[in-house]
């Protein structure tokens, strides 16, 4: 494999085999570089490479709480995609009787991350799915995004140094748990 700089914070691969490039592409957790998350892309070598976007990283997101009638693939996936591009599932599925579904989903980075859905079923009755997240870096708990920590944040206030009045929180790093153990 070699690398090259092309500035401070961009760098190019070039593989000497398919199997080399998928072994990097097709790893489950994201790649850290001194605990940054590092966006990884694959190109044909046709585009010109400022025009390359690193907005998104794959991932796997756990979502917990989706009501039993409600596995459906479709109905699944779209609660999936609220956190980002949909590209599978886990061998598992949407169905099934676990705590949550596994699907893996191309992160846009640059947002927040996806916390909750409220979905409102038949009648009043509102359902909370929550999302969490395997193998993410650290992440900002006051606006949600990835590349730097609360104490960092543009959107910070004094009295919002309580982490009793932050949305985000600890709690959406995923445990890498089976899907089945109680
Ligand atoms: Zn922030």
């Amino acid at each position: 494999m070699e690398a090259e700089q092309l500035n401070h914070n961009l760098l190019l691969f070039k593989f000497q085999s398919r199997r080399d490039q998928q072994e990097v592409l097709e790893v489950d957790k994201p790649w850290f570089f001194e605990k940054q998350l590092v966006v990884i892309k694959s190109i044909t070598g046709d585009e010109a490479l400022s025009q390359v976007e690193l907005t998104e990283t794959p991932i796997w997101v756990q979502l917990f709480d989706i009501p039993l009638n409600h596995h459906s693939n479709a109905n699944v996936k779209s609660m999936a995609t609220k956190a980002g591009r949909f590209l599978c599932f886990d061998e598992k599925g949407a169905a099934g009787w676990g705590k949550f579904v596994r699907a893996r989903v191309a992160l846009n980075v640059e947002k927040p991350l996806r916390k909750t859905l409220s979905i409102r079923f038949k009648g009043d009755l509102v359902i909370a799915i929550s999302y969490r997240y395997e193998g993410i870096p650290n992440f900002c708990y006051i606006c949600g995004k990835l590349g730097h920590l609360l104490k960092e944040c543009e959107l910070k206030k004094e009295e919002s140094n309580d982490e009793e009045v932050l949305g985000f929180g600890e709690w959406m790093h995923a445990s890498l748990r089976k899907r089945y153990s109680a």
